[in-house]
């Protein structure tokens, strides 16, 4: 009586291996074209916040040190 070899159950993969990055914008699996995001949409959206926000912000320097008027002398 010989038994046959029997075939080792395939082992179910493990998708969690490569655990995909959340896409920061809507939160959707990433896409790897599209890395960091899950679409070239998001990209997009990531981008114009980025620039939008790179543009808006105002050149506005406060010096601590107040000016001195009136010099000596
Ligand atoms: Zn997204």
């Amino acid at each position: 009586m010989t038994d046959p070899a029997k075939p080792d159950p395939p082992k179910p993969a493990t998708p969690e291996a490569d655990a995909p990055r959340r896409c920061p914008i809507c939160g959707k699996p990433a896409e790897v074209r599209w890395r960091p995001f899950c679409s070239k949409r998001c990209a997009d959206i990531d981008l114009n916040r980025w620039l939008s926000g790179a543009y808006a912000v105002p050149v506005v320097e406060d010096d601590e040190t107040p000016q001195e008027e009136g010099g000596e002398g």
